[in-house]
């Protein structure tokens, strides 16, 4: 059956052609989506652009606008289970992973709800007795969404969530891959009262639908999350505009392993900040170093705890990893998994694709890839520079701090950093060493919408999430108001 799309508060078929998305796990198919094209593009703007400056929503008292989101976060959060379980259809992470991020859709909602309530503006100090002046903030206007496939919802609702707090429209273009969830959740903000126009949902290809909403000279904002080149090529367009642009982009984070710190906790952590959602993640901390002094065992619990992973049907409960998103991109990994041995790298464990049948899982049918850690590679090594995106770590010995920092900031991306000791002042210094726009210490991949999130580096530009999160859908204006009773007599 083929499923429609959301164009400007209406659901129809879009004009761009029919495209399937499947299920990773076993390749069945999951709808035939009636993809947008540029055509679509053209009528979700023009809408758009209409919609944020109507009246009725330009005038709407924020606890009015907030309601809507309040209303969204509501229905996310009943809905929850039927959410995750059609993100997991579509990108074959784990059930208990998916019901995370639908659960976390519903924070982010509600946390903007708030923020748009709570926004102040502001009198600057004041420099003159005839006049005073005013700090406030307007929507920007039509805001493009281009978000990726691995955390479908939840990236989604980081951008819509605050870009309708502030006021503005926002247009969304989800992966290819992984449609099903923004199309989902278009239908929770229209049945939470959102006027019509003010958000459309249109999926289909990034180089022509996420292109031609990008250049649209109606849209006055890109949000972006995705890969690097991507990410470049969409800030080209937004200098060219000279429109703002966020961009949250690759990384390939260090995860730091003191000689003082507690194996157990560390070696947990650094399985769980590489190893869940298959590495599939911007944060998925990919390169480990661990000092010399802990690494025989270190490395063996953590060794011990990766063989012991299990890989399987995403849909069955007790799995750590399920399905990598397509057969393209498992490719993609075990061509840097040989790439590393070709560079005299040593495979730990893992490296290869997993065959063959369970009782619950075919793997033969999907894109299954055993969990992956190599050593002996060096810190300028490709598969260090590289991100991968899939179930690889690599582990590099240190002894020596200073070598450390300038390793671990040895890399173009710059995205978060994970460090485990024992000694919180000697963690803290470290960590304001790392230049990444996160740093988790004796912790990994723990996210609260209320901290400000972004990179530093190649890994983006701007930051979601915090308060602050909303400015970024705003634009400052200053008015002054006269008070002389006398004319300007400048003319006199
Ligand atoms: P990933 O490697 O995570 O798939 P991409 O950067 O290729 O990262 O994709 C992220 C999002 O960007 C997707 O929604 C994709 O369709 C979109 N996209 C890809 N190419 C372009 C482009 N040239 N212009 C706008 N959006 C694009």
């Amino acid at each position: 059956m083929v499923k429609p799309i959301y164009i400007a508060g209406e659901w129809k078929n879009g004009r761009g052609g029919l495209r399937a998305t499947t299920f990773p796990a076993d390749g069945s198919i999951n709808a035939d989506i009636a993809t947008a094209n540029a055509d679509d593009v053209e009528e979700a703007v023009q809408a758009a652009d209409k919609a944020w400056r109507d009246p009725s929503w330009r005038h709407r008292l924020p606890h009015e606008r907030a309601a809507i989101l309040y209303k969204v976060a509501d229905l996310v959060a009943a809905r929850a289970t039927t959410l995750a379980a059609l993100q997991t259809r579509d990108n074959g992470k784990p059930l208990t992973e998916t019901m995370a991020l639908v659960m976390s859709a519903a924070g982010t909602a509600r946390y903007f709800a708030a923020a748009c309530e709570t926004l102040d503006e502001s009198l600057p100090s004041q420099r003159s007795h005839d006049y005073i002046t005013a700090s406030v903030y307007e929507p920007l206007g039509v805001v493009v969404a281009i978000t990726p496939w691995n955390s479908p919802i939840a990236s989604e609702m980081q951008k819509i969530a605050p870009a309708l707090a502030a006021g503005n429209a926002v247009i969304v273009k989800p992966a290819e891959a992984t449609p099903l969830a923004a199309l989902e959740l278009a239908r929770l903000f229209e049945e939470a009262g959102l006027p019509k126009g003010l958000l459309s949902v249109l999926p289909g290809r990034g180089s022509v639908v996420g292109e031609a909403l990008a250049r649209h000279p109606k849209v006055r904002k890109i949000a972006f999350t995705g890969g690097t080149s991507t990410g470049r090529r969409l800030a080209g367009i937004a200098a060219e505009k000279l429109i703002p642009i966020s961009l949250e982009l690759g990384g390939k984070s260090p995860t730091i392993v003191l000689e003082d710190a507690d194996i157990e906790m560390a070696a947990r952590g650094v399985c769980y900040g590489i190893f869940s959602s298959a590495g599939q993640a911007c944060i998925a901390g990919a390169r480990l170093f661990v000092h010399h002094n802990i690494y025989e065992p270190f490395m063996a619990r953590l060794l011990e705890l990766t063989r012991g992973l299990r890989v399987g049907h995403p849909e069955q409960p007790g799995i750590h990893m399920g399905s990598l998103i397509n057969m393209a991109h498992l490719e993609s990994v075990a061509g840097f998994v040989e790439r590393a041995g070709a560079d005299g790298g040593t495979i730990l464990c893992g490296g290869k694709r997993l065959t063959g049948k369970t009782e619950t899982c075919d793997y033969d049918a999907g894109c299954f890839y055993a969990p992956t850690i190599i050593s002996g590679l060096s810190n300028s090594s490709y598969v260090c520079q590289e991100e991968i995106f899939g179930p690889v770590l690599v582990v590099l010995p240190f002894d020596n701090e200073a070598d450390l920092v300038a390793q671990a900031n040895d890399s173009m991306f710059g995205l978060a950093a994970g460090i485990w000791t024992e000694n919180f002042r000697r963690g803290w210094r470290l960590a304001r060493t790392l230049d990444t726009g996160t740093v988790w210490l004796n912790t990994y991949k723990k996210f609260s919408v209320s901290a400000p999130f972004g990179g530093f580096k190649e890994s983006g530009l701007g930051r979601e999430k915090g308060r602050a999160g909303v400015r970024e859908y705003m634009q400052q204006k200053s008015i002054y108001v006269g008070l002389s009773d006398e004319p300007n007599n400048w003319s006199a």
